[in-house]
């Protein structure tokens, strides 16, 4: 077995630690994802299994899962280390968090070829937000922070003190749909995205019902016409407050003379989770052409 030195802290999250380590044997810097276990339950053999599909995810913009070390006591697994999250990343390089238009437009890109390959791999990560997508000196973006949610559920309560938190959740979900789809990713990365632009998160609800009256209060409160079969949903209330949809551009000033960037968050926020643009589409979107063509530029 593989021998690492435990070095710094990085980051505590939902339901790990995660330090910087390095491979004994060759001296790689690696992230050392810990998960201490239930003495009395162990890893449940679906997690397990769930993590070793994870191994098998290989793609330039999903954070490389080395190793997974299971003890009686502790799950290890061992990471691919980036510098920085993009929480960190936006407090550090952002303008009052907020990023330029051409940084949110590559990290965008790179968020959504991470989930298309993910998506067509029928692997949902549950769990997209600035936290847990990690970035490189490279300027390189990884989905992280892949498949817990999946080997032990949507987060209720955490192993750690964080807070799980609702911000990024699909109104679906906030509704009590348990028909999870590829779906939630793309509502979770139209969060992300306009958050990229205003550093800062466009729905911090507090609680389920004050999540989903935020997502009302900006994209008005959906009905059977705009969103059918809301009402089946188990946690609908027929006497939810009205609100009227207001423009995004009014929402979003930073993103307000960007057709392009309106028109695909637009498409990445819809309510009905089937309307939801697929991350193998929103590649193609215009908004992603000056991307190629300054891409192209470099190569001439
Ligand atoms: P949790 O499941 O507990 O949320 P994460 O995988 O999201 O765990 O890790 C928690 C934090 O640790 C991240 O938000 C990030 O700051 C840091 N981190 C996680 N993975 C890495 C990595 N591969 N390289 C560098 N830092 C990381
Ligand atoms: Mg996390």
């Amino acid at each position: 077995m593989e021998r690492y030195l435990r070095l710094e802290k990085l980051g505590e999250g939902t339901y790990a630690t995660v330090y910087k380590g390095k491979r004994i044997s060759t001296g790689t810097i690696v992230a050392l994802k810990e998960i201490t276990l239930d003495p009395d339950e162990g890893a449940p053999s679906t997690a397990i299994r769930e993590i070793s599909l994870m191994k098998e995810l290989n793609h330039n913009n999903i954070v490389r899962l080395h190793d997974v070390i299971h003890t009686e006591t502790r799950l290890l697994l061992v990471f691919e280390y980036m510098d920085l999250d993009l929480k960190k990343y936006m407090d550090l390089h952002g303008q009052n968090g907020a990023l330029q238009p051409t940084v949110c437009c590559s990290l965008m890109y790179q968020l959504l070829l991470g989930l298309a390959y993910c998506h067509h791999h029928r692997v949902l990560h549950r769990d997209l937000k600035p936290q847990n997508l990690l970035i490189n000196s490279r300027g390189e973006l990884k989905l992280g922070d892949f498949g817990l949610a999946r080997a032990f559920g949507i987060p209720v309560n955490t192993y750690s003190n964080e807070v799980v938190t609702l911000w990024y959740r699909a109104p679906d979900v906030l509704l009590g749909s348990r028909n999870y789809t590829t779906t939630i990713d793309i509502w979770s990365a139209g969060c992300v995205m306009a958050e990229m632009y205003t550093g800062r998160p466009l729905f911090p609800g507090a609680t389920n019902e004050d999540q989903l009256q935020r997502v009302f209060r900006a994209l008005g409160t959906p009905n059977e016409l705009t969103w059918p079969g809301v009402s089946a949903l188990p946690s609908w209330r027929e006497d939810f407050p009205f609100y009227a949809a207001r423009p995004l551009a009014q929402l979003l000033p930073p993103m307000a003379n960007d057709g392009y960037a309106l028109d695909l968050l637009a498409r990445l926020l819809q309510y009905q989770p089937d309307r939801r643009i697929s991350a193998e589409e929103a590649l193609t979107h215009p908004y992603f052409n000056s991307l190629h063509q300054s891409a192209a530029a470099q190569q001439s």
